[in-house]
């Protein structure tokens, strides 16, 4: 059966990442996650086994009826007898609804407590062994980003009532994975948000400006596959094959609830950054991608890249204790935007 039509049918949200072979359902906070040639399913923390693998051919997915039933059972909330004439995805008969479900599910949107935003995580790029890029007269990306992520904190202490929480406050190595836990460690109930600095290199000393980036399970925009895998190179000091942690990472609940917002978060903070450093840099824009470091933080998540170290007029930017003010003001100003547009609409639920 092809997925596809199941999934027209009945209207429902997904992504499908053909070069990875990922198909995701998601509903509300419901996720079910499909790997072509697999027969592992994995929906919530559980991991199923269906008959067949799935299948993927030019564009179509081919999955198992069990799959389907899973699919129709779990996302659809109704019985539905399907059968299969010709090829195509066919209901027959009567769908009944299921009264228990529906009030069910009304009874937990009254009760939705309004949202807010208590902590703020800062995560400044590589540390220790770990340098990151090395730029212009041997600037180091690890050196830039924690001075810069350091007044950041101060500035949202200043100006904000949140808790800030830095994921290194010196020169040393933090994992990936150490990142996340700490992240997720602070985060109760998905009231917190995450911001990673980083700096950018390029072997085109030329390029130039700031950005900012959101997970996605598409990375789009202008080099967003190159600067994920730029950084998610940092794996590779902890002694495991990247493949094999993007593997595992996958198949593990995505985060795509907080897509959204983090996609909001991240606009704001590139405002926030363009209005104080007033076109010293320009104004890369907003993009997707995929981060090991976001996409393990089940929460509001972004990354900024601050600038280009491999450009000789950014690197000395970078390095002065002036810019780096303005742009700590800038990342801060975007982040408490970001907070009181979220607090005031209920997680932009309200007033839209
Ligand atoms: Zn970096």
């Amino acid at each position: 059966m092809n997925i596809i039509q199941v999934i027209d049918y009945f209207n429902l949200d997904y992504e499908f990442d053909e070069l990875a072979g990922v198909l995701v359902l998601k509903k509300g906070t419901q996720t079910l996650i499909l790997h072509a040639g697999s027969k592992a399913y994995y929906y919530g923390d559980r991991t199923y086994f269906s008959s067949l693998p799935v299948r993927i051919e030019t564009g179509r997915i081919f999955v198992s009826s069990e799959i389907v039933d899973f699919i129709i059972k779990r996302f659809v909330r109704k019985r539905v007898k399907w059968e299969v004439v010709n090829g195509n995805f066919v209901v027959s008969g009567r769908t009944l609804r299921e009264k228990e479900v529906v009030s069910g599910r009304k009874g937990t949107e009254l009760t939705t407590p309004r949202r807010r935003i208590d902590i703020i995580i800062i995560d400044p790029g590589h540390g220790g062994k770990d340098p990151g890029g090395i730029g212009y007269g041997g600037i180091k990306e690890k050196d830039i980003v924690l001075d810069i992520s350091k007044l950041l904190q101060k500035e949202l202490r200043r100006s904000s009532n949140k808790k800030v929480i830095m994921t290194r406050k010196e020169d040393v190595f933090v994992s990936l994975e150490e990142r996340s836990k700490i992240a997720n460690g602070n985060n109760n109930g998905g009231n917190s948000i995450f911001v990673s600095i980083h700096a950018n290199v390029a072997l085109d000393k030329s390029s130039k400006g700031f950005e900012s980036y959101y997970l996605s399970l598409h990375p789009f925009g202008e080099n967003a596959r190159d600067v994920s895998e730029i950084e998610n190179a940092v794996i590779t000091y902890e002694e495991k094959p990247y493949a094999d942690y993007l593997k595992e990472v996958l198949n593990r609940v995505v985060d795509v609830e907080y897509r959204k917002e983090s996609m909001k978060l991240a606009s704001y903070i590139n405002q926030g950054i363009a209005q104080m450093v007033n076109q010293a840099m320009p104004n890369r824009g907003v993009k997707g991608a995929f981060f090991y470091v976001l996409k393990e933080s089940k929460m509001v998540a972004v990354l900024v890249e601050i600038g280009f170290i491999t450009n000789k007029k950014e690197a000395e930017l970078l390095k002065s204790k002036e810019y780096q003010t303005k742009l700590a003001k800038g990342i801060a100003s975007g982040i408490i935007s970001f907070i009181d547009e979220f607090e005031r609409t209920n997680g932009f639920t309200e007033g839209y």
